[in-house]
């Protein structure tokens, strides 16, 4: 973390797979949080703990929250993540609403049948939430090529969709992270878009990942990548890592390939997160 730190990086996401299956989740946002330059510390979850345990997650650091959710349809939901859990990630979604989260985000993969089967469950659900829920644009793993192929729809669709329905964009905030989000004036909540095959998409990207495995990835579509695992071994090998970080960092690509399709083939995004 200091390493990173004092590179000038200042926001930490802890993203997955999943990251609060972890045992020492809590002790290493505690230990983020203690370094005065990381802020904030953002969490992507898929929600499953949030009812019991998103005090704690405030408590330790926590300050920015995704969460991930396909489907408002409970019967959806269970076909798509195999558990029931639905109702209890929306109540965890409510409970954390009443702390003073500085973002509380909802993420859903855009598909065909959103529009028709479920935008109007997430409009209503957040007409009295703070909440924005992000739309993004199905990204072909692969895993996942034939149900990309077959439910992939542009996002220029659910745009339309929107402003038909009184939905207006707003300028870009520095938070809105790589989204175009709308507001609408009877409704609480925010709707964003994701569209990472928009031409520009990439122009202001300075994320890099660490994966579980703690492998360096410069760009989740990129083929480069770099195991740290043998420079996080002790506190005494700070200057080393920063060493290998500043040259990797030069070595980050302008953008993504996806349109080429010389990206790397990513089996699934579970390891990575988006
Ligand atoms: S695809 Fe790569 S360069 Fe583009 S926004 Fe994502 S991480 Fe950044």
């Amino acid at each position: 973390v200091q390493a990173f730190a004092d590179l000038g990086v200042s926001k930490v996401r802890l993203t997955g797979g999943e990251p609060t299956v972890r045992p020492d989740f809590l002790q290493i946002v505690k230990t983020i949080s203690k370094n005065a330059s990381i802020k904030p510390i953002a969490l992507s979850t898929n929600g499953y703990r949030l009812s019991r345990r998103v005090s704690s997650y405030f408590a330790a650091g926590i300050r920015h929250l995704n969460v991930s959710i396909d489907s408002l349809n409970p019967e959806n939901f269970r076909k798509i993540t195999g558990k029931d859990h639905l109702r209890e990630i929306l109540d965890g979604i409510d409970l954390a609403l009443g702390l003073p989260f500085v973002a509380v985000k909802v993420n859903a993969v855009l598909t065909s049948k959103l529009i028709p089967d479920e935008l109007a469950l997430f409009t209503d659900w957040i007409k009295d939430r703070k909440v924005t829920v992000r739309f993004i644009e199905l990204m072909p793993t692969r895993n996942s090529s034939n149900f990309a192929k077959e439910h992939f729809v542009k996002s220029s669709a659910l745009a339309s969709t929107l402003r038909e329905n009184g939905w207006k964009a707003i300028k870009r905030q520095p938070t809105d992270g790589p989204a175009q989000v709308y507001e609408h004036i009877s409704t609480q909540g925010r709707i964003g878009i994701i569209a990472p095959y928009e031409e520009g998409f990439c122009q202001s990207c300075n994320r890099v990942r660490v994966d579980a495995y703690g492998e360096l990835q410069l760009c989740l579509w990129g083929r480069g990548k770099l195991s740290l695992r043998s420079l996080l071994q002790t506190d005494d090998q700070t200057n080393e890592l920063k060493a290998v970080l500043v040259k990797q960092l030069q070595l980050k690509p302008p953008k993504h390939e996806l349109h080429s399709g010389k990206h790397r083939g990513l089996s699934s995004l579970s390891t990575i997160g988006g």
